[in-house]
């Protein structure tokens, strides 16, 4: 028998590594950009058709190529970025791997224009699945230009695999900010098809922040900088009552290099502890430097994993920094400023290896988010009788194995009814009890009853949108200051495709140039509410919901508006408002769950409450 083992021919191999570092256009975006950063570019200028699969070209201004080197520049493990292995652990370029052009040349048909600062002439090259299919010399800009078309031409699965181009679109606008922020020295900008959707001078971190997700950051922005032996940490955090309930907006950059990090992250977030409401996320863009002797970044093929040495310190520090900038700013009630200080005069390792956490004093009551008018959450026009719904709704729980039944059905079967009976079950029937400001716990005939608040809740509001959507009979309050909201880029992108169905839940918007729509009236059951909050909050859930689930528009509104309308785990309710929430729920076509299917009751059997106390 002969052997069978033989080398790849190179084309092969650099689709094979190709599918590790481009997996989609904004892959390719990714790479080529950072490139360009290396090249020591001071504009960078990318556009792309059809989401980068028809075309993705980034010019750039850099120190461009010689004609052996841009040969060179698509070999595999090419580059001008390290020679030895030490040089791993001194990198401050972006790319160090030269795989990217070798990988991308792969698997697209690949034109580069380049030419070095102060040569008369430059050097053009077209390569196609790795093959060169022509070279030669050609007047252009000083710097590089790089236009990746067709990607995946010449493997058709993976072109399939692409998602539709709004997002793709949506991806490539996040590698593009990730390397945007952190380089706001350097301009970009950013056209899509035929539109520019960024233009972004040079300028400072605030000033990018603000041309890129909108003025309105100006005032949300709180800085935070710390300089201690083992990192730097420059950036901004947003004020906790900006919070989203998505994440998002979460950027950590080490070395200007965008990594997810989610220990880091961990850091940041409890730096917020009571100051963010349940179920929102802190959004922050932090900047960490740190030698890069001390971590490694090539432990993953995109570099966006970074082991770090001192992952534990830098935890301690970020979580401090953080926190002192929101004492600073107002933001976080009486820190002790003392105690945060004295971390960093901490030596670099403790003896135990263990960094301790900061105390921090805080008013436990404090809550940023409460309004002196909280929102009635009861929609204005379900007419729903209390009795007759209970005993609607313990007929039907007969039918479903929920036994529950009021003490109503039983009394009457009883010969003495008299009124005193008769008060005591109606009290009993009312009889409910808020636990942790979360849950109501009722009592039935067979236990007792636990509904999650703020579940029940979004059922209710989630069937009013639909009946609303079903029935066209939306009511618009009209605002008497209209006011603005102003969006980013692709929020809205989004609220335009969404325009629509939103009017005709009740909201009258107008948009109102650049990423601005204002806001003229909106659904009469949602007065009291903030509208600008309100129709954010129904943005983000609506991006969320449609990442995880995928249902349609309308559906998927109505679960947006009744997550941002909903009464939130931690609101006080009163016995009014909590026996309203029951009847409501039980009026719901489908009250035992919310609308992304989590349990809205759970129920307890005196059965079972007899077997824990008698063994
Ligand atoms: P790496 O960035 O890891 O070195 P790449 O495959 O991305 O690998 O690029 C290979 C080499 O091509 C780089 O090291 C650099 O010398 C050169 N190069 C790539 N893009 C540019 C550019 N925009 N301007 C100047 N040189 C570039
Ligand atoms: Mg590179």
């Amino acid at each position: 028998m002969s052997d069978i083992i033989h080398l790849l021919p190179d084309s092969v191999a650099n689709q094979i590594a190709a599918g590790e570092v481009v997996q989609r256009p904004a892959s390719a975006v990714k790479e080529l950009m950072e490139n360009a950063l290396d090249a020591g570019s001071t504009i960078i200028k990318l556009i792309v058709k059809d989401a980068g699969k028809t075309l993705i070209q980034v010019i750039d201004n850099g120190c461009g190529m010689s004609e052996t080197d841009a040969r060179m520049s698509f070999e595999r493990h090419a580059t001008s970025k390290i020679s030895k292995a030490a040089d791993l652990f001194a990198i401050r370029t972006m790319g160090f791997r030269g795989e990217a052009l070798a990988s991308i040349a792969a698997i697209a048909q690949v034109e580069l224009k380049t030419k070095r600062i102060g040569d008369e002439i430059g050097v053009k090259i077209n390569i196609e699945g790795s093959e060169i299919k022509s070279q030669e010399a050609c007047m252009t800009a000083e710097g590089t230009s790089f236009s990746i078309k067709n990607l995946f031409y010449n493997i058709p699965a993976r072109r399939n695999f692409l998602k539709n181009d709004s997002i793709e679109l949506r991806h490539i606008i996040d590698e593009f900010q990730r390397v945007a922020i952190p380089n706001s020295h350097i301009a970009f900008s950013l056209h899509s098809n035929t539109t520019e959707i960024f233009h972004l001078e040079a300028g400072s971190l605030k000033q990018r922040l603000m041309a890129i997700f909108g003025n309105s950051y100006n005032t949300r922005l709180v800085p935070v900088e710390e300089n201690t032996g083992i990192v730097k940490i420059k950036g901004f955090v947003i004020k906790p009552e900006f919070a989203k309930k998505t994440r998002g907006e979460q950027f950590f950059f080490l070395n200007k290099r965008f990594i997810k990090n989610p220990y880091l992250h961990h850091a940041v977030q409890s730096a917020f502890e009571q100051l963010l409401p349940t179920d929102s996320y802190a959004s922050y863009f932090l900047l960490l430097d740190v030698d890069p002797k001390t971590i490694d970044i090539n432990i993953h093929p995109t570099k966006t994993e970074v082991k770090f040495e001192d992952e534990k310190a830098i935890y301690a520090f970020l979580r401090s920094a953080v926190k002192k900038s929101l004492g600073q700013f107002n933001i976080a009630p009486s820190i002790d400023f003392n105690q945060e200080a004295s971390l960093y005069n901490m030596p670099l390792k403790p003896v135990d290896g263990v960094f301790k956490q900061p105390t921090i004093k805080v008013d436990p009551n404090f809550n940023p988010f409460k309004t002196d008018s909280p929102p009635n959450y009861t929609p204005s026009d379900r007419e729903l009788s209390n009795r007759s719904n209970w005993e609607k709704m313990y007929s039907r729980h007969t039918d479903n194995q929920l036994e529950f039944e009021i003490k109503k059905e039983e009394e009457t079967q009883q010969t003495i009814n008299t009124d005193w009976d008769h008060e005591l079950h109606e009290s009993n029937k009312k009889l409910t009890y808020q636990l942790h400001n979360k849950y109501i716990l009722s009592h039935i005939k067979t236990g007792f009853m636990v509904i999650d608040q703020q579940g029940a809740h979004e059922r209710i509001l989630y069937e009013g949108v639909l009946e609303t959507f079903e029935k066209h009979k939306s009511t618009t309050q009209q605002e008497l200051f209209p006011k603005t909201i102003e969006l980013t880029t692709t929020d809205f992108a989004l609220m335009k495709e969404l325009e629509n169905e939103i009017k005709e839940i009740g909201f009258d918007i107008v948009e109102f140039g650049k990423n601005t729509y204002v806001i003229h009236g909106v659904p009469a059951d949602t007065v009291g509410y903030e509208s600008v909050a309100l129709l954010e909050g129904l943005i983000e859930n609506y991006k969320q919901n449609f990442q995880e689930l995928k249902s349609n528009k309308r559906e998927n509104l109505a679960r947006g508006m009744a997550r941002s309308m909903s009464i939130k785990s931690g609101k006080v309710l009163s016995q009014e408002e909590m026996n309203n929430l029951i009847d409501e729920l039980f009026a719901c076509k489908m009250p035992y769950s919310t609308p992304n299917g989590k349990p809205t009751i759970t129920t307890f059997s005196i059965e079972e409450l007899d077997k824990r106390f008698r063994k």
